[in-house]
C-alpha cells in the first residue's frame, strides 16, 4: 500500500493558483456566452477562441457545456499545428455563470508523436472530427441538440451585442408517422437524411446554421435576420420540402412541413424562452392546417 504523507489539511493550503499555472500552460477564466477570457495573465480581455486561431467559436465548446451540465469535461483541440489537453470546471461568480479552463500543450514532437506516430496535420484531422462528432446529429450529418443547447446562448448574446435580430425557425414535417407506416422506417431514415443535406444546402454559413431537435424536428437558427426575412427563408423551405420527390428503392415520397419562427431584438431572454416562442408558432401552423409558416416576435 502507497502511505501518502500529505493530508487533507497540506491540500488544502496549497497555493492552487499557483499550481494551476505551473501545471498548465494557460489557465483562465471564460464566459461561454459572451467567449470573454476574463482573466489570464497572457491573453488579458481576449476572445477565448483567438487562441485557437479560429475565426468563429469553437463547435464542440466544452465550457458552454461545462455550465450547462454542471461537471468537468476534457478534451483535445489543435491550433497553428499544436495540440493542447482542455480540461474544464464551471465556476459561479457574481451571479455569472462560467468556465476555469486549463490548457497544456502536448504536441506531437512530445508525448502524443511517441504513441501514434501521426503528423501534426493527422493529428488536426483526427482531432477536429472527434469534436465534430459530438455536435453533429449521426443520421442527418447536421448540427444536433446538443450544439443547439451551447451554441444558442451565444447567438443570443451577440445579436444583444450587436443590436442585430436574431430570428429561429422551428420545422416539423407533417405526418410523418405515415411515412414510417406507408414506407416503412429505413425509408424514413432516408428521407431525413435526404432532408438534413437540403437544409444544409439552403442555410449559408454566414447566415446562420441547421440542427436535428429530434425526431423529424429541425431548428434553424438565422442571425442579423429579422422577421420578414425569417419568414421568407421558412416559406422557401417549406417549398423546397414540398416540390422534393425523396426516391426510395422504386417509391416517390411526397411530403410538406410546418414552420413556426421567432425573432428578437435586443431582449435578454434564454434559449429555452426562444425555441419556446418558435415552438408555439409551429403548434400554430399545425392547426392552422399544415404545409404552411407563422412567425412572431418576441413578447
Ligand atoms: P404531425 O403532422 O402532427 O407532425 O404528425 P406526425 O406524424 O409527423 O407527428 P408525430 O409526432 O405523431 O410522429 C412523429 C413520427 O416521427 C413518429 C416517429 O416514429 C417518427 N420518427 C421520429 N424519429 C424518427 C427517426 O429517427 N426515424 C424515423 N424513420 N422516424 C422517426
Ligand atoms: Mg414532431
Ligand atoms: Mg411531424
Amino acid at each position: 500500500m502507497i502511505k501518502m504523507d500529505v493530508g487533507q489539511n497540506e491540500i488544502q493550503n496549497l497555493n492552487t493558483g499557483k499550481i494551476l499555472t505551473q501545471l498548465f500552460d494557460i489557465v483562465r477564466i471564460v464566459n461561454p456566452t459572451s467567449k470573454c477570457s476574463l482573466t489570464s495573465d497572457q491573453h488579458k480581455d481576449s476572445i477565448c477562441y483567438r487562441f485557437w486561431k479560429k475565426p468563429y467559436p469553437c463547435s464542440n465548446c466544452i465550457s458552454q457545456r461545462a455550465i450547462n451540465d454542471n461537471k468537468s469535461f476534457v478534451k483535445l483541440e489543435t491550433a497553428a499545428e499544436k495540440l493542447f489537453l482542455v480540461m474544464v470546471i464551471p465556476l459561479r461568480q457574481e451571479n455569472k455563470n462560467l468556465a476555469l479552463e486549463l490548457l497544456k500543450e502536448i504536441s506531437p514532437e512530445s508525448i502524443f508523436g511517441e504513441f501514434c506516430g501521426k503528423s501534426p496535420q493527422e493529428i488536426s484531422v483526427l482531432v477536429n472530427s472527434t469534436n465534430n462528432a459530438l455536435i453533429t446529429d449521426e443520421l442527418t450529418k447536421i448540427f444536433n441538440k446538443r450544439y443547439i443547447h451551447e451554441r444558442l446562448p451565444y447567438e443570443i448574446s451577440e445579436s444583444i451585442s450587436n443590436n442585430k435580430p436574431l430570428s429561429v425557425i422551428m420545422a416539423d414535417i407533417d405526418h410523418f408517422k405515415t411515412v414510417n407506416d406507408t414506407y416503412g422506417h429505413v425509408a424514413g431514415d432516408f428521407v431525413l437524411q435526404k432532408l438534413g443535406r437540403e437544409l444544409a444546402k439552403e442555410i449559408n454559413e454566414n447566415q446562420g446554421w441547421p440542427a436535428r431537435y429530434g425526431g423529424e424536428e429541425f431548428l434553424i437558427c438565422l442571425r442579423d435576420t429579422d422577421r420578414e426575412s425569417a419568414y421568407n427563408v421558412a416559406e422557401k423551405l417549406r417549398k423546397v420540402v414540398e416540390r422534393k420527390e425523396f426516391s426510395y428503392q422504386g417509391d416517390i415520397i411526397k411530403l410538406t412541413s410546418s414552420f413556426g419562427c421567432c425573432t428578437v431584438q435586443g431582449q435578454k431572454i434564454s434559449p429555452d424562452e426562444l425555441i419556446n416562442c418558435a415552438d408555439k408558432k409551429l403548434y400554430q401552423a399545425k392547426n392552422s392546417g399544415r404545409n404552411r409558416v407563422e412567425s412572431s416576435p418576441w413578447q
